[in-house]
């Protein structure tokens, strides 16, 4: 059985070779592969700045910064995962029905396969046909979305289709369950009194942006367990959760969010959970507009919520093995 894990660099210095998720192997043979980094590069779906179709590119980019011993959860990842970078979904620019067909056809083998998928957006509209592809092999699903909008808007000069809407569509589709589903971090002006309550009527939970500085990174850990259960968990998470000081490379901004620290303390957060890990089935990381980023940093951001993320993986899986008594 394969295992997969990045190059050494030790052996090759980390800003050599051609750029994969955080030097991992470019690989489409799924045998030992528990997770796979995966672009979704599509923009057309944005209702005010686009060029996230360059996100993976420059998430990738930034992460062959990163090491694979996470120091904060004392984990070496890759003792317990095999993971790769399988490239990127196709899309079509411009024609948002037809990338989702696509991107389904091609990411459902995947899931099917037992893989973990790690998706690199993208604007938002991306994580429609995502859910469609996971919940296709997993059921409905858990959302666990950071973000400081809901993105569950009706439509846009009348089109279904488009960043501001996927997780209305995905709860019509029954894709997610609201009821156990939670959005975290969203602020900044809106049109109208109602737009806040649009998400809550439709099941999910909401702690807002002005409510989420009084939770503690285990406060708001706990509150996700109590909210997700048992049932399987798709992560999705938005840049412009963060403040735009430390994400200013994305889309559609909100002044006044959580740090890139306090960030990932919260993700940090749930591998720490009393009573086991999530049952987590995939994740994406959206949003990411490269042209509007300085210094990497919105890209470094993203690379490194991505390896927050397949840190949970490991934790989990570390965990699992711990109790069948095979550590
Ligand atoms: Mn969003
Ligand atoms: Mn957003």
């Amino acid at each position: 059985m394969p295992h997969y894990e990045p190059a050494d660099s030790f052996e090759t210095p980390r800003f050599t070779g051609i750029r994969t998720f955080m030097r991992l192997p470019y690989v489409t043979d799924l045998e030992g592969v528990d997770f796979a980094v995966i672009g979704t590069p599509f923009d057309t779906g944005a209702s005010y700045r686009v060029g996230a179709r360059f996100g993976p590119a420059a998430i990738r980019n930034a992460s062959a910064l990163q090491r694979p011993f996470n120091a904060a959860q004392k984990i070496r990842v890759y003792d317990h995962l095999s993971g790769v970078d399988y490239g990127d979904l196709p899309t079509v620019p411009g024609q948002i029905e037809e990338s989702y067909r696509r991107i389904v056809a091609a990411l459902t083998p995947i899931v099917l396969a037992g893989v973990t998928p790690v998706l690199l957006g993208g604007d938002h509209s991306v994580t429609l046909a995502h859910l469609r592809a996971v919940s296709k092999v997993h059921g409905p699903l858990a959302l666990v979305h950071f973000d400081s909008h809901s993105d569950t808007w009706d439509s846009y000069f009348d089109f279904k289709y488009n960043h501001g809407t996927p997780f209305k569509r995905a709860t019509e589709e029954g894709l997610l369950d609201p009821h156990h589903s939670i959005q975290i971090g969203m602020r900044g002006p809106l049109y109208d009194p109602e737009d806040l309550d649009v998400a809550r009527n439709l099941g999910f939970e909401v702690i807002d942006g002005y409510e989420l500085p009084q939770y503690s990174p285990e406060q708001l850990a706990r509150k996700i367990r109590e909210r997700v259960g048992d049932r399987p968990v798709f992560i999705t998470f938005d840049v412009d959760f963060v403040d735009p000081a430390f994400a200013p490379g994305t889309g559609t901004s909100e002044i006044g969010g959580p740090s890139s620290r306090q960030a990932l303390d919260y993700l940090r957060a749930l591998g720490q959970l009393p009573g086991g890990p999530l049952k987590f089935v995939g994740c994406d990381v959206v949003e990411v507009l490269p042209a509007y980023d300085h210094a990497e940093v919105t890209a470094l951001l993203a690379a490194t919520v991505a390896f927050e993320l397949i840190t949970l993986l490991a934790l989990a899986k570390a965990q699992a093995k711990q109790q069948a008594g095979q550590l």
